[in-house]
């Protein structure tokens, strides 16, 4: 039958810690029975000229091919004549979304404990466009480009997430009283697609306005999409809002509906092959990945499993003030299954 039949999911450890956390999630993910098959494949040591960059061309066409995938940290080889591992995967697989669930993890206090929103920032254009060169001496300019198509595209995978999630709310965030063209049709798009969801309550916020209300009352969000440079901004504003980089997961959302999960944070070199790093962000990302394929029973499974390990305190790794090591964590998560 369809449900014993495995899927196919690309997995990048990735580097420094990446290994180490990566080995959690595929033994957390075994012992709940969850039906996945992982194509591993790590960055290379030297540059594919088929991609110019480290990533080798075959990794991304496991991804492109199994439209699903769970991504470790990579760390940035320095030096010339390559492409940027993120921006490589970015524009090779046209991660067009990038979407960051943020809620209180119950028994890890931080000042608020009822977050529970998801930031999707609009990953392809916007103010990171490369596109700056200096018009005469002390004067420099940047070209901010927004598109009714990349918009649209952002826009419907908010509602859609929404509506699949079981979210009341979709929030634009913008700032159109000042950047009037190109928050303007950002908005213009949010509003086309919000009248196709009329059970969807629609609004949209000032940017500036969207910061106070955050850090004053987090519980007055539950979906906010916006432009690339405001995401970046505000989906670590949320992370920092629940506890920081240990615990914070996401998942990029290609076209053709690829889904490209990754935690947050980066290699850790410091901690890297010590046995220390959480490796609850990662997890937390193989949950959404799970959950974008319509595994939730297993995703609720191990997410809670998660939630009460780090809830009864026993086995905590060190970011989060405990002691435990990344394996012995592995081991009261399964426990907990
Ligand atoms: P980092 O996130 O790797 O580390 C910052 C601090 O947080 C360190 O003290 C680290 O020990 C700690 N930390 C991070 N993740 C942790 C975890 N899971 N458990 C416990 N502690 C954790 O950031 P950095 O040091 O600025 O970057 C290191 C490398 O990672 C660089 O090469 C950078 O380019 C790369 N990086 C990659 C990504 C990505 O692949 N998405 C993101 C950020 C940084």
């Amino acid at each position: 039958s369809a449900a014993s039949t495995p899927i196919r999911a690309t997995l990048f450890p990735g580097d420094g810690i990446g290994p180490e956390i990566a080995d959690s999630v595929k033994q957390i993910f075994q012992a709940a029975d969850v039906p996945i098959e992982w194509e591993e494949h790590y960055v290379g040591t030297e540059i594919d000229p088929r991609t110019q960059s480290f990533l080798t061309w075959e990794s991304l066409e496991s991804v492109r091919k199994n439209k699903v995938g769970l991504k470790g940290p990579m760390a940035t080889p320095i030096g010339k004549g390559h492409r940027s591992l993120n921006l490589t995967l970015r524009k090779e697989l046209n991660l067009y979304a990038n979407v960051r669930p943020c809620y209180s993890l119950p028994g890890y206090k931080t000042r608020y404990d009822n977050v529970n929103l998801i930031t999707i920032r609009e990953n392809t254009e916007g103010e990171y466009s490369g596109l700056e060169h200096q018009v005469v001496r002390g004067v420099v300019e940047s070209l901010k480009i927004i598109t009714r198509q990349a918009s649209l595209r952002v826009a419907e995978y908010a509602f859609h997430y929404a509506k699949a999630h079981g979210r009341e709310r979709v929030s634009a965030i913008h700032k159109a009283n000042i950047m009037q063209k190109t928050d303007g049709l950002f908005l213009k798009c949010c509003r086309e697609v919000a009248e196709k969801y009329p059970e969807i309550t629609y609004e949209e916020v000032v940017i500036d306005n969207c910061c106070m209300m955050l850090v004053k009352n987090p519980a007055l969000f539950d979906v906010l999409v916006m432009p690339n440079l405001y995401g970046d901004i505000i989906s670590d504003l949320c992370a920092g809002l629940i506890g920081g980089l240990g615990l914070t997961p996401s998942c990029n959302i290609g076209e053709g509906g690829i889904a490209l999960a990754e935690a947050v944070h980066g290699s850790a070199p410091d901690i890297a092959g010590k046995n220390l790093a959480n490796p609850t962000a990662l997890l937390l990302s193989g949950v959404t990945m799970l959950r974008h394929l319509d595994l939730h029973d297993k995703a609720e499974q191990i997410q809670k499993a998660i939630l009460n390990t780090i809830a009864e305190g026993k086995y905590r790794t060190a970011d989060l003030g405990g002691s435990s090591k990344t394996t012995e964590f592995t081991k009261a998560i399964i426990d907990h299954l």
